[in-house]
């Protein structure tokens, strides 16, 4: 038995423990910040992945894959974002024995890698707009403390690139990719606010960067995407040009869209609980567990069944995993629960004679289901342990917020900070010293919370222009 420590104080002990017993991620590799995917961790990512695919898919966006290695003179060409990513990247500086002429950049997102493609691609109106995406690695030097999905050194990466005809097409794309992002969550039953950055934590070379941040306890939020608009920063110094319909040259505007394996963590951080892991269905590597109870006087009776009713729902496309072991079925509701599949099927003689098997869900919710009707059954069970997981997250998701009236009280409150802000990056970094934290920014939509409008700026007082904005320590 693992004897997990509290959730709500030791949180980020708690979800390490949680993604350790549930054998996630294997952290014992021997570089730092690069994890193993284990077998049941790669699952979850599959089907994450396998949602991303979907939506971003029915955007009309399209999967390519660039190289993972950049040569120097093209990454250095955009000046926000080499000083941006300066820091944390890795050099390639030798073929076998030799200097290589030009060195090259692992890399840590791929404008520099797409862009002198996007270049050759785009030459008329006629090709944009350009919207294409990889999931690929990506290598980013972390000098901070790294965490399993939280803060990695070897990124699994979620890339969307594209090229629009002006300003306000790129604008829409944002928009396109805000509303692609909802869905996605909506799947993950995750509660998110998206959150326009301050100019001064905006993406390196961006024009805006909208992020999604989730409370993940205490005063803590976890950044789990962003979306940005680039304008024609990228566009300029990489040559990126079409002839327009009156026959004159322009820029393409840009924007991109990036996610990552934080939104497993997210999945872990959010839904998890005192007894481990809890996956929505979307997620879990396995959706339904089939446990047999066997009873000494008709031995192998309910394993029979067991085994009928698990190729029947593998038959409906559901993956069941049946756990035929022989240890007792306590030990095996035990390890389930660990591993955070959303339903559970009980097998016994009982089961076997009465036609039925006993549901169990992750969130402790008891039902009969009639093998009679057993898919459409599990398909109902399902949907209905989803909505009640988003409920009770969006439940602790509103209550991870509190205003802060004063820049006193911004210290003192254990929650994610509401503040009103005017706007000005001095006042912002006045709300930032007082908290010891960031300003993520300001709502792109109404927080959730019963909040009338705003006083005064905390930082000076000014009454005009002032919205909500939000305060906190950024894992
Ligand atoms: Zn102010």
């Amino acid at each position: 038995m693992v004897d997990l420590p509290d959730k709500r104080t030791k949180f980020i002990d708690w979800y390490l423990e949680v993604v350790e017993a549930a054998n996630l991620s294997d952290k014992r590799y021997g570089v730092k910040g690069m994890n193993v995917w284990t077998a049941y961790g790669l699952k979850a990512r599959r089907n994450l992945d396998a949602v991303l695919i979907r939506e971003i898919e029915a955007t009309g966006s399209e999967a390519v894959e660039f190289p993972a290695l950049i040569p120097a003179n093209e990454f250095a060409k955009e000046k926000e974002h080499i000083k941006g990513f300066d820091a944390q990247v890795y050099w390639v500086t030798k073929g076998g024995l030799s200097d290589l002429d030009i060195p090259l950049v692992l890399r840590p997102t791929s404008e520099t890698a797409m862009y002198p493609t996007f270049a050759l691609w785009v030459r008329s109106h006629r090709d944009l707009p350009l919207n294409v995406y990889q999931i690929v690695n990506t290598f980013r030097y972390e000098t901070k403390t790294t965490r399993p999905f939280f803060r990695v050194r070897e990124i699994h990466f979620f890339e969307e690139h594209t090229c629009q005809l002006d300003e306000a097409h790129a604008t829409e794309r944002v928009r396109s990719n805000l509303a692609a992002f909802r869905r996605m969550a909506e799947a993950f039953c995750l509660p998110y606010v998206s959150v326009r950055r301050p100019d001064w934590d905006k993406f390196a070379g961006a024009h805006y960067s909208i992020a999604f941040d989730i409370p993940v306890g205490e005063v803590r939020t976890l950044q789990i995407g962003s979306v940005h608009h680039y304008r024609d920063n990228f566009s300029e110094p990489y040559g990126i040009r079409y002839e327009a319909a009156d026959g004159t040259q322009q820029l393409v505007h840009q924007t991109t869209f990036g996610l990552s394996e934080r939104l497993l963590g997210a999945v872990v951080a959010v839904h998890g609980d005192a007894k481990g892991a809890v996956f929505p269905t979307a997620v879990a590597p396995f959706e339904v567990v089939v446990v047999p109870i066997p009873s000494s006087d008709t031995p192998g009776a309910a394993e029979a069944v067991a085994r009928e009713l698990t190729a029947r729902l593998r038959a409906a496309g559901r993956r069941v995993y049946l756990d035929s072991g022989d240890e007792r079925p306590g030990a095996k509701y035990y390890r389930w629960e660990l591993h955070g599949v959303p339903l559970r099927l009980e097998v016994g003689k009982r089961e076997a004679e009465a036609k039925s098997a006993t549901a169990v869900d992750r969130l402790g919710r008891r039902s009969r289901v009639a093998f009679g009707t057993l898919e459409t059954d599990i398909t109902e069970r399902l949907r209905d342990f989803d909505r009640a997981l988003y409920e009770k997250a969006l439940a602790a998701f509103r209550d991870s917020f509190a205003p802060a009236q004063s820049l006193d009280e911004l210290a003192r409150s254990d929650r994610v900070r509401v503040v009103a802000w005017c706007g000005a990056e001095e006042c912002g970094h006045r709300i930032e010293t007082s908290l010891d934290g960031s300003l993520l920014g300001i709502p792109e939509e109404e927080l959730p919370l019963p909040l009338g409008p705003p006083g005064p700026c905390l930082g000076c007082g000014r009454t005009e222009g002032v919205r909500w904005a939000l305060a906190a320590r950024p894992l």
